[in-house]
């Protein structure tokens, strides 16, 4: 009977897996080709000041226009190009485009760059941040490397003695999507982040569910005593920002300001005093 069962099983599911497989074999070659016809792009997208509204940095979200596929969301190849070992040169290209990029702006805004988990079991990721910082001249300071918890999860031990060496260049750390992993709390004591990102799920209940408001104003609460910066993502509507202003929230970044948007148009808005958005939600 077992031996029925499997091959029933084999029979159903195993066209799904090949189809699934090549796709993602596809995937990775054409990330391959991608990389060397120079067909991948850094778009940017604003970190405001809850305050004062004004730009305070942005992060680098990685895009790549396909040929057929048209474009491609991160969310589906950062995954294949984590499975095949080629999140480690197409991590370090986006570091040296972003950093690059930043050093040249018209003002010392930060630039935060997103590290995947796999990226921090490569071996040297600390040198190629450090390499990353000498060749584009971008002072330390400005720039931010956002981890999930999800790399804290992992040989934590290890991991934490990678952020450490990571805050002796000078650089920022902070949490990305918090509160979508497990056990956030213990991260906060195991390691001192520079900067909570509230996740965007939180954001987007905030106006019809009293939880999601209770958690993020205790997660601003802690950040405030720790001394952590607190960031709210994915903010689309006034309503969601004057509950965050009201909340005591640091900074805030989604659709409400802008989209990430090419570099060029990013300069043009660290480079203006103030945001278009500014006389609508002040
Ligand atoms: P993330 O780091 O949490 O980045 C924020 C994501 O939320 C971005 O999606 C951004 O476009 C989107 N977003 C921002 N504001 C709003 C909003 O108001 N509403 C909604 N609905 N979405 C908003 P994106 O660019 O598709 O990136 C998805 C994920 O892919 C990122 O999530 C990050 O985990 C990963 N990723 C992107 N670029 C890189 C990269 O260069 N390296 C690595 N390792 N991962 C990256
Ligand atoms: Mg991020
Ligand atoms: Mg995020
Ligand atoms: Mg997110």
């Amino acid at each position: 009977a077992a031996k029925a069962d499997g091959r029933r099983t084999r029979r159903l599911f195993e066209p799904a897996m090949d189809a699934a497989l090549q796709g993602r074999r596809s995937l990775e070659r054409d990330l391959r080709a991608a990389m060397a016809a120079e067909a991948l792009e850094v778009h940017y997208q604003p970190l405001v000041d809850a305050r004062s509204l004004a730009v305070t940095g942005c992060e680098a979200l990685l895009r790549w226009r396909h040929p057929e596929r048209g474009f491609v969301s991160p969310a589906d190849f950062i995954p294949v190009a984590e499975e095949t070992g080629l999140i480690a040169p197409l991590g370090e290209w986006v570091l040296a485009r972003a950093c690059r990029e930043a050093a040249a702006w018209p003002r010392p805004v930060r630039i935060a760059v997103n590290l995947s988990p796999a990226q921090f079991r490569t071996p040297d990721l600390v040198g190629t941040v450090a390499r990353a910082l000498a060749e584009s001249g971008l002072d330390p300071v400005r720039l931010e490397l956002e981890i999930t918890e999800q790399v804290m999860l992992e040989e934590s031990a290890a991991n934490i003695a990678v952020l450490h060496r990571l805050r002796g260049l000078g650089v920022r750390i902070a949490i990305d999507d918090f509160g979508t992993g497990y056990a956030s709390l213990s991260y906060l004591r195991a390691f001192p982040f520079d900067k909570i990102k509230i996740d965007r799920s939180f954001t987007a209940a905030l106006g019809h569910e009293a939880a999601a408001l209770a958690v993020v104003q205790a997660v601003i609460g802690l950040g405030a005593s720790l001394g952590i910066t607190t960031v709210a993502e994915g903010v689309e509507t006034e309503a969601q920002l004057s509950v965050l202003r009201r909340s005591g929230c640091d900074e805030v970044q989604g659709f409400l300001f802008s989209r990430p948007v090419p570099a060029a148009d990013l300069r043009a808005l660290v480079a203006a005093s103030a945001g278009p958005w500014m006389a609508a939600a002040a």
